[in-house]
C-alpha cells in the first residue's frame, strides 16, 4: 500500500463508538507499525523529528504571529501506573524544540487546589497559543482514581463525564486539537515493569510502593476507564487506545499521532508584519 492510501494510525486507535472493554484491546498489538518491529522503531521514531519539527515551528511561529486565532495542541496521557506516559514524554515529545511544549504532571490534588472545582487546575494548565501540551494524568482522574477510590460520592463523579465532554468541546470550539491516548498495558506486563524497577537501583526511584495498591484493584481501573472510553469519546475530542506493551511501539505511535494531528493542520508559515523587501534594503545598507 502507497503511503498516500495507508490509513491514518489516528483512525487505526481510534476507539469505536459504542460499550467498550480494554479485554477486547490487544496490549502487545502494533496497528498500522510500517517496520519490522523494535530493531528499526527507534530509527523510525527518530524519523519523525524532522518534520515534527517543522511541523512544531510552524504552530510556534503562528502562535507568535496572531495569538488570537493560533491553534494550540494538547496531548492527553492516561494509564496505569508503568504505561509509559513519562517514556512518552522522553521519546515522543522530546522529538520537538522544548520551547514549543508545555509540560503538565497532574498528582493528587493540593490543599489549594481542593478548594475549588476540579476542572480550576486542568484550566490553568491549558497551552497557550501556538504551543504543544502535554498531560500527564488530566481531568480523567477525577473519574478514574476517584471513581475507584471513591474519593466522592457516585452521585457526583457521574455528573463528570458529561461534564467533562462539554469543557473539551469549549476547549476544541476555541481552537485546541485534543490528541487522547490511553496507554493500554497489561496486568501481566505491569507487573514485569514493576519487578524490573526493583531488580535495579539506578531505577528504584521510579518505584512507588502505592502503585501496587492501585494494582491490587486492577478489575476496578478498568471498569473505571471502560466507562471514560465509553462516555467520553466523543466525535470532537475522541479517545485512542495505545497498544503500550512494546514501549517501541507506544513510543512511535504517539509521535505519528502526533505527527498526524499537526499535518492536519496544515498551517502555514505566517506573513510578516513588515515590507520584506524594504526590510532587505535596510539590512543590505546596514
Ligand atoms: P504518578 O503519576 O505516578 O506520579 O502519580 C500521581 C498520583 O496522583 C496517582 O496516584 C494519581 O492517581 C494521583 N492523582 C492524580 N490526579 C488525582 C486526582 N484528581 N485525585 C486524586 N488523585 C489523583
Ligand atoms: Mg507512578
Amino acid at each position: 500500500m502507497s503511503a498516500a492510501t495507508k490509513t491514518p494510525l489516528s483512525q487505526l486507535l481510534r476507539v469505536p463508538a459504542g460499550p467498550v472493554s480494554l479485554k477486547d484491546f490487544d496490549a502487545a498489538a502494533t496497528p498500522g507499525y510500517p517496520g519490522t518491529g523494535k530493531k528499526d522503531a527507534e530509527k523510525r521514531t527518530e524519523g519523525l523529528a524532522a518534520e515534527l519539527s517543522d511541523l512544531q515551528e510552524r504552530l510556534f511561529a503562528n502562535g507568535k504571529a496572531d495569538p488570537e486565532q493560533s491553534p494550540r495542541v494538547l496531548v492527553v496521557l492516561q494509564g496505569m501506573d508503568t504505561s509509559g506516559k513519562g517514556g512518552i514524554v522522553r521519546h515522543a515529545m522530546g522529538l520537538v524544540d522544548p520551547q514549543g511544549v508545555a509540560l503538565k504532571s497532574f498528582k493528587a490534588p493540593t490543599e489549594e487546589e481542593r478548594k475549588h472545582h476540579y476542572l480550576w487546575r486542568i484550566r490553568q494548565a491549558l497551552p497557550g497559543p501556538g504551543l504543544i501540551g502535554v498531560f500527564d494524568r488530566s481531568h480523567y482522574e477525577d473519574v478514574l482514581v476517584v471513581r475507584v477510590e471513591q474519593l466522592v460520592p457516585e452521585a457526583e463523579w457521574s455528573k463528570r463525564y458529561a461534564e467533562i465532554n462539554e469543557f473539551e468541546a469549549e476547549l476544541v470550539a476555541s481552537g485546541t486539537r485534543l490528541i487522547k491516548c490511553m496507554l493500554n498495558v497489561s496486568f501481566e506486563e505491569q507487573k514485569a515493569r514493576l519487578a524490573a524497577r526493583l531488580a535495579d537501583e539506578s531505577k528504584y526511584w521510579k518505584y512507588n510502593p502505592g502503585d501496587v495498591d492501585a494494582r491490587s484493584k486492577w478489575p476496578a481501573y478498568m471498569e473505571a476507564y471502560d466507562a471514560v472510553l465509553q462516555e467520553c469519546n466523543t466525535a470532537v475530542a475522541p479517545w485512542h487506545v495505545i497498544p503500550a506493551d512494546r514501549k517501541w511501539y507506544r513510543n512511535w505511535a504517539v509521535a505519528e499521532l502526533l505527527r498526524e494531528n499537526l499535518a492536519g493542520l496544515a498551517l502555514p508559515w505566517p506573513k510578516p508584519d513588515y515590507d520584506v523587501t524594504v526590510e532587505r534594503q535596510r539590512v543590505d545598507a546596514s
